[in-house]
């Protein structure tokens, strides 16, 4: 009773801008709309009370004295959320902690203090004044049994909407306290860790000929094999692909279901806990030419000094394809052209199945499969409408790997391949079920199967009829087709005979 009263309490105090932000972003006057604000508020409120409740046992006074101390930071966060409109994600996180105490106390003012008083104080004040009755620690054990099996279950009654949630995901959890700014902080803190992880150094490698040779490697974001119609859908969803020479597709796995992972394992020689030297960054120190050309995010860091982000390349473009994927293309046979080095790699990193506006990835005259989902509250949206709109953009993806080709095709000096291979897949409503995320040993196929596929000039290297393939090909793959010898190539995992 106490842990779920202090958690009405904190649902009650401390989320006025919460429920302004879902006003302003839901129809609550629908019944879908109602539904799903009920059903935030029921989650927040039971899973505060689940966290409290566990705390305030395992930590009796401990427990209370943290929880007064959120009522605290919360009272200061809601002051600065209501005064200044911040949302406090991770990036805000970074700003407070690198704030000095000249620059803080510029913040310092009667609202504050007021806030500080009747939201933090006097609600701490009850909390120390209102004693707890514990219970044994069979009844704690159903209790939380109990409060989850009931979290679920709204979960999964209200799965149509987990696209909004993911959609405002950010604005929302820099609005629920305390959570907001304690998972932030831990956010902010790891990711500083993860940045600062040095990449362990590869031995080193031998260019083996002068020939010219050129690979571009381009990564798929959320690009599922089922929709390709190469992998065999019903719809021609790879109308130019299909009539390619030398074009091949293999039945391939992610190893994760999100991007970060899906990297690491496109872009390292093999799937370890440890982060080695990534693909571009050790092609590039043992003499290969590497661009990197990205509209997306979420690679290991890449110390190649051509690195062209989304920002570079829209300042660099000024045609109707620079809100596209086609972007990553601008420039491509001159860059290749204008290389001073004999083997190039170049790395395009797409964007274009990323959702759940997926009707926003692609332009206009790709949107063959109607009527399209323009809403991220599926209740607005029949399934196949969402469908159509995810089909577009592979539609989209199979003109840009067909443009790679082509331009590459024109390059006749040069022996070239292109590689294509997505991060992850994505469920479309399946078992309920969108986008992606699920842990990869519990993911829906739909989430795990990724198209890769190949193309290389005529003449250039014959293609292993035979083969297991993962993303872990790539590497060395790449590898073999610009000729670098290196004493971690592994030759079994080169998608090209000898
Ligand atoms: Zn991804």
């Amino acid at each position: 009773m106490f842990a779920l009263l202090f958690s009405a309490i904190n649902v009650l105090l401390y989320h006025y801008p919460f429920y302004i932000f879902v006003n302003s972003r839901l129809d609550i006057l629908n019944a879908n709309g109602f539904i799903l604000l009920i059903s935030l508020i029921l989650c927040a409120l039971l899973l505060n009370a689940l966290v409290f409740y566990i705390g305030l046992y395992v930590l009796r006074k401990v427990g209370k004295g943290i929880i007064a101390l959120f009522f605290i930071i919360n009272a200061i966060a809601i002051y600065f959320i209501n005064t200044y409109g911040v949302i406090l994600d991770r990036s805000m996180i970074g700003n407070v902690v690198n704030t000095n105490y000249e620059e803080s106390s510029a913040f310092m003012s009667i609202g504050l203090v007021v806030y500080l008083f009747l939201l933090g104080v006097l609600p701490s004040f009850f909390l120390f004044k209102i004693g707890i009755v514990y219970v044994s620690v069979k009844r704690f054990c159903i209790h939380i049994f109990l409060t989850l099996v009931v979290l679920l279950t709204i979960a999964y009654a209200n799965s149509p909407n987990w696209l909004w949630v993911d959609k405002n995901s950010k604005t929302l959890g820099g609005l629920v306290m305390p959570w907001s700014y304690v998972v932030n902080t831990v956010r902010f803190y790891n990711h500083k860790n993860k940045s600062n992880q040095k990449q362990l150094v590869l031995p080193d490698a031998k260019i083996k000929n002068t020939s010219k040779s050129v690979v571009v490697l381009v990564i798929g974001e959320s690009a599922r094999s089922s929709n390709f119609s190469l992998y065999g859908y019903g719809k021609e969803t790879n109308p130019l692909l299909s009539k390619i020479d030398n074009l091949h597709n293999f039945t391939t796995q992610s190893c994760a279901t999100y991007t970060t992972a899906g990297l690491k394992c496109i872009l390292e020689h093999k799937n370890t806990n440890k982060l080695y030297e990534i693909l571009p960054n050790y092609l590039y120190r043992n003499g290969v030419d590497v661009i990197w050309k990205t509209t997306n995010w979420g690679e290991p860091e890449v110390t190649v000094p051509n690195f062209q982000n989304k920002q570079k390349l829209r300042t660099d473009c000024d045609s109707g394809i620079c809100d596209y994927d086609e972007i990553l293309l601008n420039d491509l046979e001159n860059e290749i052209i204008t290389s001073t080095k004999d083997k190039i790699l170049i790395v395009l990193h797409t964007s274009t199945s990323h959702g759940p506006t997926y009707y926003k990835k692609y332009p206009k005259a790709f949107e063959n499969f109607t009527p399209v989902c323009k809403s991220v509250e599926l209740a607005d949206c029949t399934e196949q409408e969402l469908i159509n709109a995810y089909d577009n953009t592979i539609l989209y993806t199979d003109y840009l790997l067909a443009n790679v080709i082509s331009r590459l095709q024109t390059l006749e000096e040069y022996q070239s391949a292109m590689l294509f291979i997505s991060d992850h897949g994505e469920s479309l409503g399946e078992n309920n079920l969108y986008m992606h995320g699920i842990p990869a040993s519990l993911a829906p196929k739909e989430q795990l199967d990724i198209p890769f596929i190949v193309w290389q000039s005529g003449g250039s290297r014959a293609l292993k009829t035979d083969q297991d393939h993962s993303q872990h090909n790539v590497f060395h793959s790449v590898l073999d087709f610009l000729a670098v010898d290196s004493p971690i190539f592994d030759e079994e995992m080169s998608i090209y005979e000898k």
